[in-house]
């Protein structure tokens, strides 16, 4: 919710060039799914990531959605899942007829353990049940273990679809988040490190599985001359008015980056002698675009506590994304794991990390939360 003088968590944040490739399609009356945007678009993000394919749509819940359909998830499948996510990784899951598996985290990156992930799928195959698909989060921006991750799935041969929503830019090992699966994905809502007001995009290195999912968003629609189907499709494409405002900002994306990292080393600086209080550091292989800055806070505060608290000096934070297992919508589904994303839920914070907040801002956030934790 915009308000004046409120210091937001994460806004969108133009970069200046957005309007010219928008008032270009308006005028060219280009507005549609059809446009020289949109392969521009994909073309930036694949120059970006490295990736071989890309494919625009018009949300990241969507290409999550097609990502799992390409891959051939039905009703009935199982599909491994984090649990520490936003629902938008798992409610595709149910929209195919499958069953989330949902796979507990580790302390490093808060993302899935690559052992808990082996013990999950042992333990789905002795039941005689193989999952379809393994789909894993990189959370706040900051990369999974990929290197271990992946050879447990290379181990099974069962098939990765990277949720990178949050992590664009983010690199494991020197490469991209979102190239290491069959399938990335990436989101541009107004609240991701970048936008296209609304949007999300495929990657993968398999020009028929992008082939595939460019085909199922607009309508499954084959070359005839009337509509003609076979396959059901869905109206995913994104619109070439957003894909404009996506190539505006992918010129500033490695501003953003840069912004936001020195967001979190700002509140890490200026925090991080609060005894108890935990920021997520970078592992080696790492390289976080750190979207969200996140703390766990020290006892006797809670997340909530704090949350009202900067609310009453307009700042907004948020609690961390709750887990999965303990969603009612999840209640009945398997789960493997310990907990640790309970735990980390009942302690997490995200800061304000707005690329466009001034020094002001941040001086303010930290003032208050030095206020409110120092004893
Ligand atoms: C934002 C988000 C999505 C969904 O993206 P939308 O573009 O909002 O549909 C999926 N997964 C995660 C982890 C996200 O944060």
């Amino acid at each position: 919710m915009y308000r004046p003088g409120r210091i937001p968590l994460s806004a969108p944040h133009m970069g200046g060039h957005e309007k010219n490739y928008v008032q270009k399609a308006l005028e060219d009356n280009w507005v549609t799914t059809a446009g020289p945007n949109l392969p521009g678009f994909e073309h930036d993000i694949c120059q970006h990531t490295n990736a071989r394919h890309a494919v625009a749509l018009n949300s990241g819940t969507a290409a999550l959605h097609l990502a799992l359909r390409v891959l051939g998830v039905k009703p009935g499948d199982e599909v491994l899942c984090s649990t520490f996510t936003y629902v938008a990784t798992a409610n595709p899951i149910l929209y195919l007829g499958a069953t989330p598996v949902f796979v507990e985290s580790e302390p490093d990156t808060w993302n899935m353990c690559p052992d808990t992930l082996h013990k999950a799928i042992a333990n789905r195959l002795k039941l005689g049940k193989r999952p379809a698909a393994i789909v894993l989060v990189h959370l706040y921006g900051m990369p999974a273990k990929m290197k271990e991750l992946m050879a447990v799935a290379h181990e099974f041969g069962i098939p990765v679809v990277e949720d990178a929503a949050e992590a664009l830019g983010s690199r494991y090992s020197g490469h991209q988040v979102g190239t290491f699966g069959r399938l990335g994905v990436f989101s541009f809502n107004g609240n991701k490190i970048i936008t296209t007001s609304g949007g999300g995009a495929i990657i993968t290195e398999d020009a028929q599985l992008a082939e595939h999912a460019a085909f199922l968003a607009t309508q499954a629609t084959e070359p005839a001359p009337y509509e003609q189907h076979s396959q059901m499709g869905y109206n995913y494409r994104m619109s070439n008015v957003s894909a404009g405002i996506g190539r505006g900002q992918m010129e500033v994306l490695e501003k953003r980056i840069k912004q936001h990292r020195e967001i979190y080393t700002f509140y890490k600086n200026q925090l991080g002698h609060i005894e108890e209080l935990e920021f997520v550091a970078e592992p080696k292989a790492c390289f976080a675009n750190r979207w969200l800055t996140t703390v766990l806070l020290p006892e006797p505060h809670t997340p909530e506590s704090i949350r009202l608290a900067l609310e009453e000096e307009n700042i907004e934070t948020r609690h961390l994304w709750k887990p999965m297992h303990l969603q009612p919508l999840f209640q009945h589904h398997p789960y493997e794991g310990n907990n640790l994303s309970g735990k980390l839920f009942e302690r997490g914070l995200c800061l304000p990390s707005s690329s466009s907040l001034t020094d002001e801002d941040l001086d303010k956030v930290a003032k208050h939360l030095k206020r409110l934790l120092e004893v």
